[in-house]
């Protein structure tokens, strides 16, 4: 599957595992559209990749807000044509026990990991379903297929990706050839655990996962260029990649 020329938007590529999936893709020629709130850490980004040769286009995104999100794939659009592959990949994971009661977080990470994918998904699939192309990569997690204490809301919310995942394949994988994968990380090294303020939680996963030898970020974008690059009909539904260690 010949993936260069093609265009990519990635939200959360300011750290993580979006940075090193914009970095993967666009290694391979693929036009990428930088989206996240921190737009020095994008710039940055798109100078390494423009010093590697690739193209990069930097559109700051609050994936919650409807207008910000209209604005990114207008821009995308204007910079590099269609959009041909979507990384909903922002999220957040400030884990916590329901009894200590982090009603704001709950609802941010309702706002961010749900309501975020959905704006991303409603701004992309009129042109995908016109064109009958497209693929959409949704990030879910081990977590959005087990419920650990002190994971309820963020399991809650990557259960429902994988929901809309499931829904969106069978609505439009036959009818229009647009691909969906949902994406399954385990732990991966990345700033994600910075959002943990439930300093009880923090302490007990410290314990449980103490032995867990995190993934690198670049386990998750190989698996990424994994699914984009299969040819037009090999539809890589779910891939699911954790530490040896995690069992
Ligand atoms: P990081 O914290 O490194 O990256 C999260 C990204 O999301 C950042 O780029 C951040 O950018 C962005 N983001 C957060 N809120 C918003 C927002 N409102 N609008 C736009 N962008 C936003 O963590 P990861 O790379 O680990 O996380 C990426 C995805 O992978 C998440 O969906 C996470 O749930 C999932 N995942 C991660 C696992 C792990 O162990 N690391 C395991 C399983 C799944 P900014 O702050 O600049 O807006």
């Amino acid at each position: 599957m010949k993936l260069s020329g093609k265009t990519a938007i990635i939200t959360g590529a300011s750290s993580g595992i979006g940075e090193a999936t914009a970095k993967t893709l666009a290694a391979q020629g693929v036009k990428v559209v930088l989206a996240a709130r921190r737009g020095d850490r994008l710039e940055e980004l798109k100078k390494a990749i423009e010093k590697d040769g690739g193209a990069a286009l930097v559109v700051e995104t609050d994936v919650t807000e409807r207008a910000a999100v209209k604005n990114l794939v207008k821009q995308a659009k204007d910079a590099f044509g269609p959009v041909d592959i979507l990384v909903n990949n922002a999220g957040l994971m400030p884990l916590s026990y329901m009894k200590n009661l982090h009603v704001d977080e709950w609802m941010t990470m309702v706002d961010v990991n749900i309501k975020g994918v959905l704006l991303c998904l409603a701004e992309v699939l009129p042109d995908m379903t016109e064109r009958k192309q497209g693929h959409i990569i949704n990030i879910s997690s081990v977590a959005g297929r087990e419920v650990m204490p002190g994971s309820a809301v963020y399991s809650a919310t990557k259960f429902a990706v994988r929901a809309l995942s499931d829904g969106l394949r069978k609505e439009l994988a036959p009818k229009y050839g647009i691909r969906v994968t949902c994406i399954e990380p385990g732990a991966v090294e990345t700033e994600l655990l910075d959002t943990i303020t439930d300093d009880e939680l923090r302490t007990d996963f410290k314990d449980s996962f103490g032995n867990v030898e995190f993934l690198d970020k670049q386990d998750i974008a190989n698996a990424i260029h994994y699914a984009v690059s299969q040819p037009d009909g090999v539809h890589v539904n779910e891939l699911q990649v954790r530490p040896t260690s995690q069992g």
